[in-house]
């Protein structure tokens, strides 16, 4: 029998010698080592693949402000909860559909009888769509890259039932949040390959002047993160500012085009606030006024002006969400995780989405001190 060739992204000797080369980095700079990734994937890799626990012991790896779900603003929720409530169908991703608005969630308002449907792909919004006679809202979440399938959906001229409520939002704008923070440790950033892919890494370079904090674009095998890390860590202890594509199989200088002017056409970039963080300057992806027959902000503008100042959750204040997406702390600082918040009764957005930091450490046994109880596959 004819096997297929061996996955070279995951081969142990090579996976070794990029943790020594790591573990040489972090001693030679003598002290703690802090770097950010941006990307709820790379936080699933490092747990499913058990990196965490062999990182080096002065190597702290941040989880940024990149899982979509997990900054989508509570308000942003309500909006969409409301227009559920005043008889509209609402589509949404699967991922949103736990995540706590102020008062409650989409699937509790599923649960009170509200049309809320998941669905898996944008262009299932125009198919449904297509299929009533009736208004249907798609309410559109997530970065970059799913922010394209919704600028294609809208660019193939879809029926105006569909209505579009857009919760999308560009991470580069968080990342210089990030970066500017006065009391910030993070020393470099780890970008989302696949993100990357899309708005290429050329992207990075004024960031990377503006903060001389180097940025090192990495993919999602075992393999591309260590490289990914070793990479950023040298810069970052070097003191090196610049833009390293560490995925170049997938990602170029200057991306996708086509996909980069769906974008543009479609999106234009809005003042925006992130849970859990701050108002983010050109932090969320805004329909443009050529496609305001489609905007569900403006086609429901009075409903959403009369979405009420609701109370926080009596727990809410204990959620450490955003110090986690900020870089400021790790899920096992806050005294909630485990206990009071878990996957099957979530408190705050963290623990709810698949690519949420406090999820993830959950189920892969993480602790504060990348011990891991136990590990997904093997790399090998
Ligand atoms: S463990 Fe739960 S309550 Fe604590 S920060 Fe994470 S999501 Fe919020």
């Amino acid at each position: 029998m004819n096997y297929p060739p061996r996955l070279e992204f995951r081969n142990p000797a090579q996976g070794r010698a990029l943790q020594q080369r790591l573990q040489r980095a972090v001693d030679r700079a003598g002290r703690e080592v802090t770097v950010m990734h941006v990307c709820g994937s790379h936080e699933q890799a490092m747990a499913r693949y058990g990196l965490r626990s062999s990182f080096p012991s002065d190597l702290r790896v941040l989880m940024g402000p990149g899982c979509p779900v997990c900054v989508t603003d509570a308000p942003e929720i309500d909006a969409c909860i409301a227009l559920a409530a005043q008889g509209l169908r609402v589509l949404t991703y699967g991922d949103m559909l736990r995540v706590p608005g102020r008062a409650l969630s989409l699937a509790d308002a599923k649960a009170a009888g509200a049309r809320v449907d998941v669905i898996y792909a944008a262009t299932q919004a125009t198919e449904i769509a297509k299929q009533s006679s009736e208004p249907v809202v798609f309410f559109a979440t997530g970065f970059e890259t799913t922010a394209v399938a919704t600028a294609a959906l809208l660019l193939q001229n879809p029926p105006e039932n569909l209505q579009v409520l857009s919760a999308h939002k560009w991470v580069p704008a968080a990342m210089e949040v990030v970066a500017a923070t006065a009391d910030s440790q993070v020393e470099g950033f780890l970008a989302a390959g696949h993100a990357a892919a899309i708005t290429g890494y050329g992207l990075f370079e004024p960031l990377v002047q503006r903060h001389q904090l180097p940025v090192v674009v990495a993919g999602f095998e075992p393999l591309d993160i260590l490289a990914g890390l070793v990479e950023l860590v040298e810069l970052a202890i070097d003191k090196k500012a610049q833009v390293v594509n560490a995925f170049p199989r997938c990602v170029s200088r200057d991306g996708n085009p086509k996909a980069l002017r769906a974008l543009r056409e479609v999106f234009e970039l809005g003042d925006g606030q992130w849970r859990g963080i701050a108002e983010i300057a050109d932090g969320n992806l805004k329909l443009r006024p050529e496609f305001a027959k489609w905007d569900a902000s403006l086609t429901y503008a009075e409903t959403l002006r009369s979405v009420a100042e609701l109370p926080e959750r009596p727990w809410a204040s204990d959620c450490r969400c955003g110090a986690i997406l900020s870089g400021q702390s790790e899920p096992s600082d806050c005294k909630l995780f485990g206990q009071e918040c878990r996957p099957e009764a979530p408190v705050g957005a963290c623990m709810v989405s698949s690519e949420g930091a406090c999820r993830i450490w959950f189920e892969h046994g993480l602790d504060g001190h990348h011990r891991q109880r136990r590990v997904g596959p093997s790399p090998a």
